[in-house]
């Protein structure tokens, strides 16, 4: 039978790495996707060849809608479509809002959410010539709380939330379901910026007393994956407790 196919933007560390490779193992096909660090997303590629899975890596900036159909081009003619795409790519930002130049404003907004627009409207024509897909958008608790000193990144994935709602009623219709994970606080190099004090005191805010694995978040974006269809439209914490 043939393979399943995802592709899952920012794939060369964290949690997008994860679920490239959690994918893999679960037989799917993956195309694996990053804008700068291209050593990594071939180790990830390596990772994948070794254990027998396979992939196609599709290195581009997502937060460029041109480089974004140069992307699905290379997807159409390897395969034809998706059937599930995981939106993780994203930037963090962190300082006060007058402090935030109109080029960083654009820069996070375009990375974590424009993006996220530009790969669903290349991924769902196909999806809805087959009546069937999967969207799973990685975001945050942020977009649901709001963070201080990261009003454009809470923003960015305040409209992730937005987006999910609405095009999971866009395309319930035809059996296409879109949901997000809004993450907690992940053990990735986007919190690299946390000295050893910062980490301890972070971690016990969090109820369960521990930064999330990305390997959790891979898990669930796979549950998702083979989820009952009637889950749609849903922004389902992996967040520790935290909210
Ligand atoms: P990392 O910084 O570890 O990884 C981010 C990935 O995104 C990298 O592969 C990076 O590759 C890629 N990327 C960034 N910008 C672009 C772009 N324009 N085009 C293509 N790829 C891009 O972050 P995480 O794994 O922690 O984050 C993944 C997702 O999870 C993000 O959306 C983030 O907001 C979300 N999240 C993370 C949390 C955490 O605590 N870690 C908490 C809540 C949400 P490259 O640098 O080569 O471009």
């Amino acid at each position: 039978m043939d393979k399943k196919n995802v592709l899952i933007t920012g794939s060369s560390r964290g949690i997008g790495r994860a679920c490239a490779l959690a994918f893999a193992g679960a037989g799917w096909h993956v195309f694996i996707n990053c804008r700068k660090s291209l050593e990594k997303l071939r180790d990830v590629e390596n990772e994948i060849l070794a254990s027998g899975g396979t992939c196609t890596p599709v290195p581009g900036d997502v937060s460029d809608p041109d480089e974004v159909r140069r992307i699905f081009k290379i997807v159409e003619n390897t395969c034809g479509g998706l059937d599930a795409l995981v939106n993780n790519a994203g930037i963090a930002w962190f300082g006060l809002l007058t402090d935030m130049s109109d080029e960083d404003w654009r820069t996070v907004t375009d990375t974590n959410l424009s993006s996220v627009f530009y790969c669903c409207r290349a991924a769902v024509p196909y999806m809805v010539s087959r009546k069937s897909g999967r969207i799973i958008n990685i975001s945050s608790m942020w977009g649901t709380a709001g963070a201080s000193c990261e009003a454009a990144y809470s923003a960015s994935k305040s409209g992730v939330h937005g987006l999910t709602r609405a095009l999971a009623k866009e395309l319930a219709p035809s059996n296409i379901q879109v949901n997000s994970i809004a993450c907690g606080v992940i053990d990735t190099e986007m919190n690299a910026r946390l000295d050893e004090e910062e980490r301890r005191m972070l971690a016990e805010e969090v109820p369960a007393g521990r930064f999330g694995a990305p390997e959790e978040a891979a898990r669930l974006a796979l549950m998702l994956a083979g989820a009952p269809s009637y889950l749609t439209g849903q922004i389902i914490g992996l967040d520790g407790g935290f909210l």
